[in-house]
């Protein structure tokens, strides 16, 4: 009876978590996706307790669940808005970490490291000699368990206990380079965002991956599986996890988050296999195959290979960070900026990470307003990439109150730039930068960009000529039509507004 309403309470879960995706696939029915999600959760939490065994098990779980949640809360509740990619990278290296433990608990229960002779230490009390004789008879009773296994179901436990392992350890270290890589303020990145080129870098990765598999050769084969291969591989796989992240640049780091996502969802799944629970694979899978298909969108958004991006920046040899002189620009304060709109009548804005650090989405929207009440046309021109997340930007913009019908999509609005009389970039630099069509050796080369050069005068709000993410310098900003308006974003959309009264 028990075991049938806890069938049917993850089967509940499952297509609640799957109602979850869809709603979340739209603005309008995010919040419902993520009503179901949470509804979807709760039955799976009540679900696992009602199966704990052991009251010490309970409390246990419910000491780690405390614990959890404290820090959780604390954290969601301090987070910016521009902080999410990077404490999504933190939690995906959880489930990376949680992957790899559960492997190596789910080998020692199955007495793989059987001890052959029990040493019994001089002057040992009877109480120590009973307890090393208990724990010899546990592992030896566990190893005749796993021998009562069929070969068959074995080897598929030991492939769910290697793989898992090699996942989440790619996903724990992968996940903590790209929280490195994000790391909102550009003094303290951990790591650079330029792609880490090692001579003979993509050799190291196939020579892993084929270490790897003769280590789960040799992890099979043996009679009893011996702990040796698993932590050589884990080791491996640490190593394996921080080079093929840390190889990808700054601008295909979009692609790293999703592909880290479903990483996660991989390794989640793994250790469902490896627990026998039916719900933490479907789930685990939700979350793989999702984060496959969002990486494969946001590749094809960014004109990169799939395969190339997920081999660890390959492709990434000739690109090399350009610092060269680019000329004069031109500089025009905030008031001129009014002057410059009041005689345009069409007006596209695109924004950028910036407009999320300096949080001046609501000034923007204000500014909108009142260019449309003096007849200016308005829109927004999205980068699929603009931002630190997919969608970054129509959060905000929809937080904001801006009408959904006037914010577009790239591809629907990159034609029309050239009939535009003004644009302005705020906080927004690699999305804009002509030399990803430009100049093929160029670390953002063969990215499709916003071609806001096009337009007749091109304003540019941000605080100094610094890079932005890919640390590549934008010809945009020398260009004859440009000009640079200096200043935090929000201060001087302010400002703007105040000069349009
Ligand atoms: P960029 O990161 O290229 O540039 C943002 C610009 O904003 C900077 O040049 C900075 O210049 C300016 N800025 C920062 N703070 C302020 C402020 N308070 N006021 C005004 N300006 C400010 O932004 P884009 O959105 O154009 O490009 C996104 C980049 O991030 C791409 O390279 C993308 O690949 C990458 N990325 C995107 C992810 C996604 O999922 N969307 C995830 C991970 C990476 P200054 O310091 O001079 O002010």
């Amino acid at each position: 009876m028990l075991v049938g309403s806890i069938h049917m309470a993850y089967i509940l879960a499952a297509l609640l978590f799957i109602m979850a995706l869809a709603g979340l696939s739209k603005q309008e029915t995010a919040k419902l996706g993520c009503v179901s999600g949470m509804i979807g959760m709760t039955i799976a939490l009540i679900a696992t307790f009602v199966q704990v065994e052991s009251a010490l098990g309970f409390v246990f779980i419910i000491i780690a669940m405390a614990i959890g949640a404290v820090i959780g809360i604390y954290v969601a509740r301090k987070v910016a808005m521009t902080q999410m990619p990077e404490l999504i990278a933190c939690l995906h290296s959880f489930v990376g970490l949680a992957a790899v433990l559960v492997g190596y608990n789910t080998f020692l229960e199955l007495g793989g490291v059987a001890p052959e002779t029990v040493t019994i230490p001089v002057g040992a009390t009877a109480n120590e000699i009973a307890a090393l004789l208990d724990a010899a008879n546990s592992s030896v009773s566990q190893a005749a368990a796993l021998h009562a296994m069929s070969a068959a179901e074995l080897n598929t436990h030991l492939v769910e206990i290697f793989l898992g392992i090699f996942i989440g350890a790619v996903t724990f270290t992968g996940s903590i380079v790209a929280y490195g890589k994000l790391n909102g303020t550009y003094k303290l990145r951990v790591f650079k965002s330029a792609p880490l080129v090692i001579p003979g870098g993509h050799w190291m990765n196939l020579a892993a991956l084929v270490v790897s598999f003769l280590l789960m050769v040799w992890f099979m084969s043996a009679d009893v599986p011996p702990m040796a291969p698993l932590v050589i591989m884990t080791l491996i796989a640490f190593v394996f996890g921080v080079h093929l992240v840390a190889a990808i640049g700054g601008a295909d780091m979009p692609v790293v988050i999703s592909m880290l996502n479903s990483y996660s969802g991989w390794a989640a799944a793994a250790s469902g296999f490896m627990l026998s629970n039916d719900l933490l694979i479907v789930t685990g899978a939700l979350v793989g195959s999702s984060g496959a298909i969002l990486s494969y969108i946001m590749c094809k958004a960014m004109n990169r290979s799939f395969i190339s991006v997920i081999a660890g920046g390959f492709g990434n040899e000739g690109a090399a960070v350009e610092d060269e002189e680019m000329g004069e620009y031109r500089e025009m304060k905030a008031a001129d900026v009014a002057d410059l709109l009041k005689n345009s009548s069409s007006v596209i804005i695109a924004p950028g990470y910036g407009m999320a650090v300096a949080q001046a989405q609501n000034a923007v929207a204000t500014l909108t307003e009142k260019l449309k009440a003096r007849g200016i046309e308005v829109r927004f021109a999205i980068h699929p990439v603009a931002g630190r997340l997919p969608g970054h930007m129509n959060v905000l913009l929809a937080e904001a109150k801006v009408p959904y019908d006037i914010v577009l999509e790239m591809d629907e609005i990159n034609d029309d730039f050239e009939n535009t009389d003004t644009v302005l970039v705020i906080g927004a630099n690699d999305t804009v930068n002509p030399s990803a069509l430009e100049n093929p050796n160029s670390p953002i080369a063969g990215m499709p960009v916003l071609e806001v050069w096009k337009a007749r005068n091109v304003v540019v709000f941000k605080r100094s000529m610094n890079a932005g993410y890919a640390g590549v310098q934008n010809p945009l900003f020398f260009k004859e039509n440009t000009a640079m308006c200096f200043g935090d974003a929000k201060k001087t959309v302010e400002e703007i507004v105040a000069n349009l009264d």
